[in-house]
């Protein structure tokens, strides 16, 4: 098989499962699929493109800004999923339409300072760490400091908030991790009304984000197959 009928296949499939898991939920299938190019090269990005993919997500700074520049004739909307220091926050805003990992107020700030300097507007995603306890070394805000988070970046001029996003904890129950989030999703709906996105459900766990109100889902290996162990 070439690569692309591979990754057609993969698409197919993940594309099936999410039509199949917006039914059994009595959802109308208008979830957004990100898929997740992280260590997969530009010519996948572009294969994935003509297959009618539209957004793309990236983990790593140093490796999306180049594969963003291979890519820049696409129109393809690109998610910064991974982990951000504050020194590469304006780098980010360079490539990353959609920043998803938003876990403190100083990323905030810097995310924000960098769309301003580069004249633009970045939609942003609050992350949310649902591990118990809470682990921050794996990114993503404590649930209690979740609202606070949230109306501090809603002041941060060149951000727009948009939403939550989470990673289910590993090992773990993702229905009972992601049956907690919905609920952090609708407190920050109360704050800024708009932010009605919920970024939930990876490769083995997308139909339990979407049972639960995911509006996008972020898919790599299911898509593009199994990464080498180094992410
Ligand atoms: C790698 C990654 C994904 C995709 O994971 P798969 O299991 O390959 O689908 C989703 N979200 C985040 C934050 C990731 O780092």
């Amino acid at each position: 098989m070439t690569r692309r009928t591979d990754i057609e296949s993969g698409l197919a499939q993940v594309r099936d499962r999410i039509a199949r898991a917006c039914a059994s939920a009595g959802r109308s299938n208008d979830i957004t699929l990100v898929v997740v190019t992280k260590t997969y090269p530009a010519s996948d990005v572009r294969i994935l493109a003509d297959l009618g993919v539209r957004d793309v997500g990236e983990n790593r700074h140093q490796e999306a800004a180049p594969k963003f520049a291979e890519c820049a004739d696409l129109s393809l909307t690109w998610h910064m999923i991974g982990q951000l220091q504050r020194n590469k926050a304006a780098g980010v805003v360079h490539w990353a339409d959609v920043i998803e990992t938003i876990d403190r107020p100083e990323l905030a700030d810097a995310v924000g300072k960098g769309a301003m300097a580069q004249g633009v507007v970045r939609d942003v995603l609050l992350q949310v760490n649902l591990d118990q306890p809470v682990r921050p070394e794996r990114g993503g805000c404590a649930p209690d400091d979740v609202a606070a988070l949230c109306a501090h970046a809603a002041g941060v001029a060149g951000l727009r908030v948009r939403g939550v996003m989470a990673v289910a904890p590993h090992p773990g129950d993702p229905e009972e991790a992601f049956s907690r989030l919905a609920p952090i999703a609708g407190a920050v709906r109360g704050i800024v009304p708009g932010a009605t996105v919920l970024s939930a459900g990876m490769s083995d766990d997308l139909e339990a984000a979407i049972a639960h109100g995911a509006t996008h889902v972020r898919v790599g290996s299911a898509v593009l197959g199994r990464r080498p162990a180094l992410q």
